[in-house]
């Protein structure tokens, strides 16, 4: 810890470039601290996700955010969001685009996925996936999923028994471009949950014409293992029998297999706490399934650390 002006600054990681993540972040940046987030993905956003593949951007994860809560409704805003009736706020271009204006001046280490937490030698030490160290930090924020955060924190008991009540659901999600406009009957599917006009949400481009379905957990737990070849067949095949017309042949289809995609049982507190106070741990599953919910488990996060 450093001391300047009277003001006692400390060294803060922050594990997760999500909106959790971001939102204790800032906070404990503005508080005068010196924060590093890491991040294993090459990105920002976590599951509020953007794939971009030359001219095709599809978001594979939340199709949008609602806001209740005031404060969060104006961070959306000023990080570029777009309110769109279906969906409450969108990024734009994409949905990583919010999680990105909102973690502005903050420093993100991307590509580095943390395997294990130290906290025996001076400070909490931090060591990747290839052995590197970092730290030892002061106070640590872990902002993954319930179940990733189980594994990290495999060597604190108090937040295992936390962190193994709380239930995420997997989710395969279908990609699709068109280079002509498709149109659905509006019938409904029992395979998926949601089926979003990706490029009819605002700040899209219009042409190729953009689709994502969700298939609901029930669908996904039963071909979690599956093949994605035989996955992409059956979820296409759903889709095509929501089609008004013969589906043609995409240009762009895939699949993304979110395996912590919704919490089914949120642990029903903003965060765990762990090492005594000097690790939080947090996310959407702590207070429900919602970015929302990331976003309050975050700052709550940030408030207990500076407390
Ligand atoms: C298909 C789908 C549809 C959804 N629909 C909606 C919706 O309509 N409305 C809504 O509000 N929400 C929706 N959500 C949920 C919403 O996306 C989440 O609630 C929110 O994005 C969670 O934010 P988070 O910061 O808690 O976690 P995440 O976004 O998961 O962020 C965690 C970050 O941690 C990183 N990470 C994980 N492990 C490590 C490690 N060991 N080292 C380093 N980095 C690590 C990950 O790469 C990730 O970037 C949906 C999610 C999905 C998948």
């Amino acid at each position: 810890m450093n001391s300047e002006n009277g003001v006692i600054s400390m060294t803060i990681a922050v594990i997760g470039a999500g909106i959790a993540g971001v939102a204790a972040a800032l906070d404990l940046q503005d508080a005068g601290h010196d924060v590093t987030v890491f991040d294993k993905s090459r990105g920002l956003g976590g599951r509020l996700a953007t794939r971009r593949d030359a001219a095709i951007s599809l978001d594979h994860g939340a199709p949008g955010v609602v806001a209740h809560d005031a404060a969060f409704a104006a961070a959306l805003a000023r990080a570029g969001g777009a309110v769109c009736p279906d969906y409450g706020f969108v990024g734009q271009p994409g949905m990583s685009s919010l999680v990105k204006g909102l973690a502005d001046g903050i420093a993100v280490s991307n590509s580095v996925e943390i395997a294990s937490v130290d906290p025996t030698r001076n400070g909490i030490v931090l060591t990747d996936q290839t052995g590197g160290e970092h730290g030892g930090f002061d106070r640590v924020v872990m902002a993954v999923p319930a179940p990733q955060a189980r594994v990290l924190a495999r060597d604190f008991p108090q937040a295992d028994s936390a962190l193994a009540a709380v239930v995420m659901a997997p989710v395969w999600s279908l990609l699709l471009a068109f280079d002509t406009a498709q149109h659905l009957t509006g019938a409904t599917s029992p395979v998926f949950d949601a089926v979003v006009h990706n490029s009819g949400k605002p700040g899209r481009a219009e042409t190729p014409d953009t689709w994502v379905a969700h298939a609901t957990p029930e669908w996904t737990r039963a071909h979690l293992e599956d093949p994605r070849d035989k996955v992409l067949e059956a979820l296409t095949s759903a889709f095509a029998g929501l089609s008004a017309a013969p589906l043609p042949t995409p240009i762009y289809h895939t699949v993304h297999r979110w395996r912590y995609a919704r919490c089914e049982r949120p642990l029903g507190a903003p965060f765990v706490e762990a090492l005594g106070g000097r690790l939080v741990i947090g996310g959407d599953w702590a207070l429900g399934s919602e970015a929302e919910d990331a976003w309050r488990s975050g700052k709550a996060m940030a408030q207990a650390l500076l407390a």
